[in-house]
């Protein structure tokens, strides 16, 4: 049912799924929980397909994860946006940033970005030594012959922190701990974090709903949404997802779960959610309009989100 025309509040929701592969449980907690942090406001909540990559995510899967929301009532309200489609927004925003002079062409290669002893990195990407920044006209016209470049935003020597509603006080020096970050690759796709930053911005998004592994990336979007002129949302970010002995899911477990979800009704998987983080206070049926009832981000769990046995 689409509930668009409940809507009281000037509160939005996303959940912004990468389509590489099929939905597992914690897309699912991601996107329940966005769901109801949105509705339990009377907010709106959307869905946007994050497949930016047309190789790794192509647009077929988003339609697949689509169809999956569908059949739990996780329906958008506004016709769901896929990012493959957004590039030239995403190139007007680049452009805004070079523009400001923040913007450079970087054209090491892996090897030479892991050359460096003892590298710095930030979710797996090495912290970057700014080297290209320095690069003469004549130098980069040179590497351009033999390398495509790409482009990288240079962040200040700034610490910027925020909130979360589950994680509490975050903070994170750009400079030192993350380096100036990649906006489009040597391909020409956009990277996530700039194409993020502005499609939240764009879409009026108010509260980020996504796991903790995202956490860190926080600070790059905030830093991104002060550049562009974007009011920064709220962010709830899910703990890890567990088995019910607070192990980290296992690929053979993951698989069996994958199967649940397609064998068990919908309120049996939503109940189960809705307990798993905290929501509800046994494992049991509940449909979504009752968990937006009982919705707060407050009682969600602070640890890793076990699984009831029952999944
Ligand atoms: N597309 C990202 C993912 O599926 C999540 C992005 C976000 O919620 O900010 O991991």
């Amino acid at each position: 049912m689409n509930e668009a025309h409940n809507i009281k509040s000037s509160v939005v929701g996303r959940f912004a799924p990468t389509p590489s592969g099929d939905m597992h449980l914690g897309n699912l907690l991601c996107a329940l929980v966005a769901y109801l942090s949105a509705k339990s406001k009377g907010g709106k909540f959307i869905v946007r397909i994050e497949d930016l990559d047309p190789i790794r995510s192509p647009r077929a899967g988003g339609e697949k994860i689509l169809d999956t929301l569908c059949r739990f009532g996780l329906v958008s309200d506004e016709p769901p946006i896929f990012q493959s489609d957004r590039s030239e927004l995403y190139r007007e925003k680049a452009l805004v940033l070079e523009r400001m002079g923040l913007t450079y062409p970087c054209y090491c290669s892996r090897a030479e970005l892991h050359a460096a002893e003892a590298p710095r990195v930030c979710d797996g990407a090495v912290v970057y030594s700014r080297k290209c920044f320095f690069l003469s006209a004549e130098e980069k016209a040179k590497k351009e012959l033999v390398r495509k470049p790409c482009l990288r935003v240079k962040v200040p020597n700034e610490v910027i922190s925020f909130t979360d509603a589950v994680y509490g006080d975050y903070s994170q020096n750009l400079e030192t701990e993350c380096g100036d970050f990649i906006i489009r690759r040597s391909d020409g796709v956009y990277a996530y974090q700039l194409a993020v930053t502005v499609d939240d911005g764009e879409q009026g998004v108010t509260e980020v709903v996504r796991g903790e592994d995202l956490l860190s990336s926080t600070p790059r979007q905030i830093y991104l949404m002060r550049l562009l002129g974007y009011m920064e949302p709220k962010y709830l970010h899910i703990p890890l997802v567990c088995d019910s002995f607070g192990r980290k899911l296992s690929k053979t477990e993951g698989d069996r779960i994958a199967e649940s979800l397609k064998r068990l009704p919908k309120e049996r998987i939503l109940g189960a959610l809705g307990y798993a983080i905290g929501i509800i206070e046994r494992d049991r049926a509940a449909d979504l309009s009752e968990l937006t009832g009982l919705f707060s981000a407050d009682k969600i769990t602070r640890g890793a989100v076990r699984l009831p046995e029952s999944l």
